[in-house]
């Protein structure tokens, strides 16, 4: 390189290594576009999936996820730390492309960034370096030092990933570092030469950079100008390249990920995207078996996954020591697709990924809670994929032993206990409670405009018949015309549907929807959250549905129901949110708000409450599998309540009532602390002596027909 005697001059050093900057553009832009198509090659062999509806409410949501990163201060510091990192990317990256064309074209300006524009913006990225370079150093500091659990690789899943983390997260320094050089750099030339000194924001980087190179003569300051771009356009298409073969990926995937995310997540994926029920039986595999089963959109959550290990923080099933942490069921199919989908050679599918990729136990350990899926910032999806992984199982006859007999029971009985059909309304002869209410079973002719829909677990199991016998009473206290199904009802299919097993699932919700449509009801109300999921969410054709909950807070808001005080004023409670009432529904408010309705009752909130509720432990059949663990989930959830201060936990589904009773005698807590359902609760605390707004209601005798099964024909 000539001597520089100019400000000029200096910048002809750009000229000098035009062709050399030229190819590695070219060089960098081929690979990384050759790179990002092989990695898109198993996209073309997956299955479909229709993401591509209501572009608006789409764009909408990567506004929200991902450019105002809405779940990252879901953890404070760290989130707070990378809406810092995220934004600086988001400044530089105009000034990266900027400086990466002025290799090839010396006196470009961005358009739209020149004159007062320029130099505001060139301000900002001062600062946007500094703060990156500063959150890069933050960054590798907590991971070798502070460690947070939450990367760390367990026995089992495979070495550590923290070398990998490091390395790039030192090579975006270096970028910071490479950028601020360069415009220090170039600003140190221009004060020996009189010329109007550039301003560099105060105290960042290229200003500490100028400051130290301010009295560099000028062939030195070309010699470091031409070195510091050279490192910076390397280091900026070594990352761009490297991305694709890590964790660094989502970068770029991310922003798709978000925008193709599920829209309704409640709504389980169908077997087959556009396969209608009626032509299942033509679909010749069900579910996920090979990693080409996955759809395109699931291949694309693989590659987005930041290793964040929020999902598996949050996942109640990793916490009690299951074989199931969420965060790997992703990393291991990413690895599983770089292997046999490589960049460079041939590509090598069509292995079993149950019994290889993943344990058997592992797919079976999950209670479909979503707790992973709240918690994502990346919106990555993992219930649909387990269940669908189980449909492969399923389909295959890979079903756990314990849970062969409930299934069984189910597909003849319509309930997972083996019980008689006309035992399902048993619930409701109890001649004490009859006294007290009568419930009718429908019928063609007695016109109920409610169907209170039980499902198996109130009407089998003895415990929680009293849920069913205090929504009955509480419906009758608010003057609602109702009545069950009774025999004629089977099992919502809840369960069995996010088991895997869709066939059993079909055939019990058409005969619920056919006996529905049959009684002629206007609405529906139950009190199993897993029950009304399915009526909402999995049925077509039935008419809207409740929860309890939500008609108690209403009926306490008209007047309807008036409550007596708490007679023990000591007690404190607790509300446990269920998964499928809570997370999967939102309903986590007019629960809470019928409790703070009784007078005297004191509530306390525990440390895990709402969307980052702690599963029971109760879903997806559950009762019936005991899968290999250190800890019962309810009986962690049991100690938080003790930690929150509560003596009595009240929840709002049977399947946590089970749970919830069981782990209080395992965590020894018999006498000290109780479970109770939030319709038992309000049955025992209703002011019957005061039914203002329904005294004409309830001067009038109920009819009590226990009908004989009216089975749909
Ligand atoms: S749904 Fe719940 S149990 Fe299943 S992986 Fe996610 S957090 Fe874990
Ligand atoms: S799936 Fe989401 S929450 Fe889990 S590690 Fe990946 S980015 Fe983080």
């Amino acid at each position: 390189m000539q001597d520089i005697e100019s400000v000029a001059q200096l910048t002809s050093w750009l000229v000098t290594g035009r062709i050399l900057f030229l190819l590695i553009h070219l060089l960098g832009v081929a690979l990384f576009s050759y790179i990002v198509a092989q990695r898109m090659v198993p996209f073309i062999r997956g299955e479909r999936d229709f993401r591509f509806d209501q572009p608006w409410v789409r764009m909408g949501r990567v506004l929200k996820y991902w450019l105002g990163q809405w779940k990252q201060p879901r953890y404070r510091a760290a989130g707070i730390f990378h809406i810092f990192i995220f934004a600086g990317f988001l400044v530089l990256a105009i000034r990266a492309f900027s400086v990466l064309i002025v290799g090839v074209s010396e006196n470009f300006i961005m358009p739209g960034l020149s004159g007062r524009a320029g130099y505001i913006y060139d301000i900002i990225t001062d600062y946007a370096a500094t703060i990156v370079f500063l959150c890069m150093v933050i960054a590798v500091v907590r991971r070798l030092v502070f460690k947070p659990a939450r990367y760390a690789v367990p026995a089992g899943y495979g070495k550590s990933h923290t070398a990998d983390a490091i390395f790039l997260l030192s090579l975006i320094a270096l970028l910071m570092l490479a950028d601020s050089l360069f415009a220090a750099v170039k600003a140190a030339a221009q004060s020996p030469q009189g010329q109007p000194v550039e301003v560099l924001a105060a105290f960042s980087l290229p200003w500490m950079f100028r400051h130290v190179l301010v009295s560099t003569p000028l062939s030195t300051l070309g010699r470091l100008c031409f070195g510091t771009y050279l490192v910076h356009e390397l280091t900026f298409y070594f990352l761009l390249c490297y991305r694709p073969f890590g964790i660094q990926f989502h970068v770029e995937t991310s922003v798709f990920n978000i925008y193709f995310a599920k829209l309704d997540r409640e709504i389980l994926k169908p077997v087959r995207w556009g396969v209608s029920d009626e032509h299942l039986d033509e679909v010749k595999s069900f579910g996920v078996k090979t990693f080409e089963d996955f759809t395109w959109k699931h291949m694309l959550d693989f590659y987005s996954c930041a290793d964040c290990g929020r999902c598996s923080d949050n996942c109640p099933a990793n916490a009690v020591g299951r074989p199931l942490s969420p965060r790997f069921i992703t990393i291991k199919a990413r690895d599983y697709s770089f292997e046999h989908y490589p960049v460079f050679g041939r590509v090598n599918k069509g292995t079993a990924l149950v019994g290889s990729v993943y344990s058997q136990d592992e797919i079976w350990s999950c209670t479909t809670c979503g707790a992973c899926e709240e918690e994502c910032p990346l919106l990555v999806e993992y219930i649909d994929k387990i269940v669908d992984l189980r449909r492969g199982m399923v389909d295959e006859g890979n079903v756990p032993q314990c849970l062969q007999k409930p299934l069984k029971a189910l597909e003849n009985r319509g309930n997972p206990y083996g019980k008689v059909e006309k035992k399902r309304p048993d619930w409701a002869s109890a001649k004490e409670f009859q006294q007290t209410c009568r419930v009718r079973t429908i019928d063609h002719s007695n016109g109920t405009g409610t169907l209170y829909f039980v499902d198996s677990i109130t009407s089998y199991d003895d415990r929680m018949q009293s849920i069913g016998r205090a929504t009955a009473k509480i419906l009758n206290h608010v003057g609602e015309n109702f009545g069950i199904l009774g025999a004629a009802e089977r099992d919502s299919g809840h369960e069995v549907r996010r088991f895997g097993e869709e066939t059993l699932f079909m055939a019990l919700r058409d005969h619920n929807v056919e006996a529905i449509k049959a009684s002629g009801v206007r609405r529906i109300v139950t009190a199993d959250p897993h029950a009304y999921n399915a009526l909402k969410h999995d049925y077509k054709d039935v008419p809207p549905v409740e929860h309890i909950s939500q008609v108690i807070a209403r009926e306490v808001k008209a007047g309807k129901i008036k409550f007596n005080p708490v007679e023990n004023t000591n007690n404190v409670y607790t509300y446990h949110d269920p998964c499928y009432l809570g997370r999967h529904n939102q309903i986590y408010d007019d629960p809470r708000d019928v409790l703070d309705a009784i007078p005297g009752l004191k509530r306390v909130e525990m440390r895990r409450s709402r969307d980052r509720s702690f599963c029971c432990g109760g879903g997806g059949l559950m009762l019936f599998y005991e899968p290999k663990e250190d800890q019962r989930m309810g009986v962690k959830r049991v100690q938080m309540a003790a930690e929150a201060g509560a003596n009595v936990i009240v929840t709002a589904c049977p399947f946590c009532m089970v749970n919830i009773e069981d782990a209080i005698k395992v965590a020894g807590l018999e006498g000290k602390m109780t479970a109770i359902d939030l319709a038992e609760l309000v049955d025992r605390q209703i002011a019957r002596e005061y039914p203002d707004a329904i005294e004409e209601q309830a001067a009038q005798p109920k009819e009590c027909v226990m009908s004989s099964i009216n089975s749909p024909k």
